[in-house]
Parts: C-alpha cells; sequence; structure tokens
C-alpha cells in the first residue's frame, strides 16, 4: 500500500509542501486538506472591469531563489515579470507632503550619506541625531529587543517616526513596540555587532557591492517580481502539478491524533470523518494549527495558540489618469502614524506592473488597519471604500468618483513576530523532536514573505520525507 501524507492547509506554504512531496517522493500518496472553497490563503486575484486586483502579496522578492524557481517549476518561467523600470522608489508623506525616500535608504538605515542629509523628511536636529548613530555603543546582551526601541536607540525618534515606523508598518502591519528586530531584521542585529553601527555597516556593505547597488530608497523594488497573470496564477500552476484527487476544498481539518501505524485525522464540518495518515504537515495559520494540535501535545498548542494575528483591509481603486494630479513619479507612499491619518500606505499598482490596468487609467491600492489601527476594520465596507477615496483623493490631488472599487478584508491573517518569537519558535522545534512525521509550515514560524512560505513549506515536505525513509513505522513517544 502507498504510504500517505496529509496536508493541512491550501496557501502557499501548504502548497508548496504538497508539489515538493511530489517531486522528491513521487511514490507517497499526497491528500491535501483545505477549508476554505479555493486555494491559496491569503493570496486572491481578481479579474474585474478589466483591472487585475490582489487581495495580499502583489509581487514576491528575489533575493531568496525560492519563489522564482518554483514558478520556473511549474512552467511560468515566461509569465515571470519585473517592476517598470521608471518610477522606481517609494514616498512617504510628511507634514502633509509626499516627499521621495531618500536614496538608498533601506528599511531602517541609509546606504548613502548625502541622500539622507538633503531630505525634507527630517529635521536638522533630526538628521544630526540619526547621523551620530555611528558613536552609539553596541548593544550588550543578547536580549531580543522590539523595532522601535532599537531604531530610536541608534538613530533617535524623528527618524523612526518618520521612515522606519511607515516602512517597516507597511511590511508587517506590526505595533513597532512589541515587533522583535530579531526575528524580523536580523542583518541589522549582526550588522550593529560587526560594524559597531548600521550605518557604517552600510556604507561598507555598499562599497563591497554585497548590497546590490539600488539607487532607489525604500524597498528594493529593482529586487521584486510577480507574474504576469497575478499571484494567483501560481496557485493554480501548483494545484495543477498535483495529481487530481489530492486536493480537497471545504474540509477543514479538526484535529489529528497518534495512532499505531502514524496518525489519524479528523476532517469535515458537517459530516466529520477519520483517516489515516502516516505523516501530517501542518500549514494552517498558527491559531488553527494549536486547535488541531490540542489533541497531540498542549505545550506545542499552547506555543503555536499564543502567536498574534493583525487584520487588514486592502482597497483597490481605479481612476482615469487625467483625474490624478500627482505625476505618480514612484511606486506608491507609506504614511507615519504621526500623520494622523486612516491609511497605512498606497501602491500604484499599474505603475509597478505592466498588465493591471486598461491602458489611460491607474490602479491604487490603499491599505488600512493593522495593528496599531484595527478599531478602523470595524466599519462596514462602504465606509472603508469611501474612507481610502477620501485620504487618496487629498493626498493625490484626484478629482472625481473612482472608475472601479474593490474591498479584500484580510481578517487575522498577518502573524506578529512580537519580542520572544524566535524563543518560541526554538520551543515549537523542540518539541516537534518527539514527533518525527509531524511537520510545520507556513508564515507565523519565521517569514511572512511568499518565498519564505514556500521554503518553509519545502523543508517541512523535506523533514517527512527523511523521516519516513528512515523507518517504515516511526515509534510515536511523547515527551
Ligand atoms: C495584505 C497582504 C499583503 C501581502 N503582501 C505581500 C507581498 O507583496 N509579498 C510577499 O512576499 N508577501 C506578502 N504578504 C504575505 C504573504 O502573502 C503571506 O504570508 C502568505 O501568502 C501566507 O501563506 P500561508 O500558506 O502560510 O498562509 P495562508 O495564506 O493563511 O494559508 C493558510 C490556509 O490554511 C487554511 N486552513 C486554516 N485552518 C485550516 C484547517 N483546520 N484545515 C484545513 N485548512 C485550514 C486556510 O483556509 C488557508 O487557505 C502579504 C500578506 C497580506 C495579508
Amino acid at each position: 500500500m502507498n504510504r500517505r501524507v496529509t496536508v493541512i492547509g491550501g496557501g502557499i506554504s501548504g502548497l508548496a509542501a504538497a508539489n515538493h512531496l511530489r517531486r522528491i517522493a513521487p511514490e507517497i500518496e499526497v491528500r491535501l486538506l483545505e477549508f476554505g472553497p479555493r486555494l491559496g490563503g491569503v493570496i486572491q486575484t481578481t479579474h474585474k472591469d478589466g483591472f487585475l486586483i490582489e487581495g495580499a502579496a502583489d509581487n514576491f522578492m528575489t533575493t531568496s531563489p525560492a519563489a522564482i524557481q518554483l514558478c520556473r517549476d511549474v512552467g511560468l518561467g515566461d509569465d515571470l515579470i519585473g517592476t517598470n523600470p521608471e518610477g522606481r522608489g517609494a514616498m512617504v508623506l510628511s507634514r502633509g507632503r509626499l516627499e521621495k525616500i531618500p536614496e538608498g535608504f533601506y528599511v531602517m538605515a541609509p546606504s548613502r550619506l548625502w541622500p539622507l542629509l538633503t531630505t525634507k523628511i527630517l529635521s536638522p536636529k533630526g538628521k544630526l541625531r540619526s547621523g551620530c548613530e555611528v558613536f552609539v555603543p553596541r548593544k550588550r546582551g543578547q536580549d531580543d529587543e522590539s523595532l522601535k526601541s532599537f531604531v530610536c536607540r541608534r538613530f533617535g525618534t524623528e527618524m523612526f517616526e518618520r521612515l522606519v515606523q511607515p516602512l517597516v508598518g507597511g511590511i508587517y502591519t506590526a505595533d513597532p513596540n512589541r515587533l522583535s528586530v530579531a526575528a524580523t531584521m536580523p542583518r541589522f542585529l549582526d550588522m550593529e555587532q560587526k560594524y559597531g553601527s548600521l550605518i557604517r555597516g552600510m556604507l561598507n556593505q555598499r562599497r563591497s557591492r554585497q548590497q546590490p547597488g539600488e539607487k532607489s530608497g525604500g524597498a528594493q523594488y529593482s529586487q521584486f517580481m510577480t507574474l504576469r497573470g497575478g499571484m494567483s496564477q501560481l496557485i493554480k500552476a501548483l494545484e495543477q502539478s498535483l495529481p487530481e484527487g489530492t486536493v480537497r476544498i471545504n474540509t477543514p481539518a479538526n484535529f489529528i491524533v497518534p495512532s499505531e501505524s502514524g496518525w489519524s485525522i479528523s476532517s469535515g464540518a458537517e459530516d466529520p470523518r477519520r483517516e489515516a495518515s502516516d505523516a501530517v504537515i501542518i500549514a494552517a495559520p498558527a491559531t488553527q494549527a494549536a486547535r488541531v494540535l490540542s489533541t497531540v501535545d498542549q505545550d506545542l498548542s499552547q506555543l503555536l495558540g499564543g502567536i498574534q494575528y493583525a487584520s487588514c483591509a486592502v482597497v483597490s481603486l481605479a481612476f482615469r489618469r487625467e483625474q490624478i494630479g500627482n505625476d505618480l513619479q514612484s511606486f506608491g507612499f507609506v504614511v507615519p502614524a504621526v500623520e494622523g491619518h486612516f491609511i497605512l500606505s498606497c501602491s500604484f499598482s499599474s505603475v509597478k506592473y505592466g498588465g493591471r490596468a486598461p491602458e489611460g487609467t491607474v490602479l491604487m491600492r490603499v491599505f488600512i488597519g493593522g495593528a496599531c489601527q484595527s478599531g478602523l476594520l470595524r466599519l462596514p465596507n462602504m465606509q472603508l471604500l469611501e474612507l481610502a477615496h477620501w485620504e487618496v483623493a487629498k493626498l493625490l490631488d484626484i478629482e472625481g468618483e473612482p472608475l472601479m472599487r474593490h474591498i479584500t478584508r484580510q481578517r487575522h491573517a498577518m502573524p506578529q513576530y512580537h519580542v520572544g518569537h524566535q524563543n518560541r519558535i526554538a520551543k515549537i522545534n523542540q518539541r516537534l523532536q518527539w514527533f518525527p512525521t509531524l511537520a510545520l509550515a507556513g508564515n507565523s514560524l519565521s517569514s511572512v514573505g511568499v518565498p519564505g512560505c514556500i521554503e518553509s513549506g519545502q523543508k517541512a515536505a523535506e523533514r517527512i520525507v527523511a523521516a519516513m525513509r528512515e523507518s517504515s513505522t516511526v515509534p510515536m513517544q511523547v515527551g
């Protein structure tokens, strides 16, 4: 009889795990259980009135090869597209005006000094304080630190409030008072230890070309790619790469229990049934993984259940180009909390990538909510659509009504890597050692980005295959 692995969760992490299992161990039967009516999890591309709308990820970083390689493996190599070479960089709202993020400023540290010295975003006092970063001593000890504490300690409050908070807030939709630097941006901690200063480290890396010669500020857009048909193209291709009958939608996993031959899995909402599986990969969000595992190991379940999530709304708005007064010479803008607005950021989707909007029109995505403005998400859809329109109309000098409006709510979609997250993950991995045929994957562990999720799925598949090959029946031991 074929040995079977059950993957729980049909987002990008679960699909990557299932695809990898088929690739490295074609003899194993794979079953994928998905709670919802479709695959993809938070990733969802919608086509509406000629616009290509993304409900969550609209691209991925190419610094890790996992996403590009997977696209190629499933036959989408020719559909990979890069960002528009014109109009790179991002803007930040600064005292009511949109200003270019200084060239070479990367998330929390500058790799060029002149653009930082001449920017209008920081006051002379703020510039002086951030320049003094080179004299700030290294932190002693290994304690985890919050993003806010780290950046304020090294660069001062103004740089944190005006540049770092909105940039990082845009990526993690997190509370910077609680976000762990070690779990999200360990590279900057290493830089502090190695060079004694982030400015020195960035300049050094730029000189030795470790840091790609990126000119624009903000996120490094030349390092982002997407698919011509949107991110759901990857989801569809992954689904098609699996043998018929592998995927079961509308089938939540309820709980799993260890059994003689491996695992017994209870699934299905209305008419639950139990099935045997030799191994299990759980690629559902941590809150759901905790529930599924509550019958296996209380500690593991509690550790996973302690990971918190933030929600947000993504509002897509389209306008005719002539309705917009702003020259749109960037890929979008971020909004610092100190500016007192109701949106986190706005991305100019059709400026960033081709094929997103009909000729003569502009498609933009506005992000609302996150950990620090979660109360706004209590507003009904109509009010969120109007709020997003009202905000961008003011900031981008837009006249008239949108041609198209669309809202996607992402409830509890973004895991929050709070201070102590890495400790928690280390403990989770310790508990997992007792269960060689159980693996976890997904964005709650070590990376929220699509490439990191893909890697987590692939690593989970490798762990399971190694365990299954090592022993035909692995004894279950609970510690
Ligand atoms: C608004 C937004 C914008 C983003 N932008 C980017 C970006 O530009 N670039 C980037 O790299 N990343 C981005 N991300 C992050 C990235 O998209 C996600 O981290 C990633 O897609 C998560 O994939 P996942 O498979 O781990 O989880 P999910 O997508 O959450 O999938 C988990 C799946 O498990 C299912 N499930 C839950 N419980 C059960 C159960 N009991 N049984 C069976 N199935 C279950 C769920 O229904 C879901 O389908 C963004 C995220 C959001 C929310």
